[in-house]
């Protein structure tokens, strides 16, 4: 019996992997870093929007290989990323909805779809509380450099990018808010 060779797309890129990255049951990482992107299974790749995320910085830098020698010849980035799995391209009409006190970009509207309705979920990020630390402009200062000043540590540091930049994601504060 000869079963096609199985290849697993990595969910950044699209490079195709020999081995799951995610193991056989999807959900184990391999914390391999991937040669092509350069980022790493398990940590920039958990979720469609930080794939999506790590895959526009990539791009945006030019689509290089972390490793170039293993660049193919005529290798091109615009080929490869057809391979990653359709839930992990997000679809570019997907909203996302900043933090109003750091600007971390997230899928759920931290004020509802109509802006008038806070989730009361706490930001992975600053710790705040959708509906309480960013209710009004000036709370949202306030809570903005206290966390800045107390070094901009992130709520859940498991969700900490390890390339985040701080400067970059305060850009996403909406203008009323700043
Ligand atoms: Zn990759
Ligand atoms: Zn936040």
């Amino acid at each position: 019996m000869n079963a096609p060779p199985t290849v697993y797309p990595c969910r950044v890129c699209g490079l195709l992997h020999e081995q799951p990255l995610w193991g056989q049951d999807d959900k184990t990482p391999s914390w391999e870093v991937c040669v092509c992107c350069g980022y790493q299974v398990g940590y920039h790749d958990c979720s469609p929007v930080a794939a999506r995320h790590f895959r526009e910085t990539w791009i945006a830098r030019g689509a290089r290989w972390r490793f170039p020698e293993r660049c193919p010849p005529d290798w091109q980035w615009q080929a490869q990323v057809k391979n990653i799995p359709e839930q992990f391209l997000l679809a570019t009409d997907v909203v996302l909805y900043p933090c109003r006190v750091c600007g971390l970009l997230d899928e759920v509207p931290p004020w509802g779809a109509d802006g008038c309705n806070p989730s009361h979920d706490i930001c992975v990020c600053c710790g705040s509380e959708a509906g309480y630390e960013d209710c009004l402009p000036e709370a949202a200062r306030v809570n903005r450099q206290r966390w800045l000043d107390a070094g901009a540590v992130w709520f859940d540091r498991a969700c900490r990018p390890p390339e985040w930049d701080c400067q970059a994601q305060l850009q996403n504060v909406p203008e009323a808010f700043r």
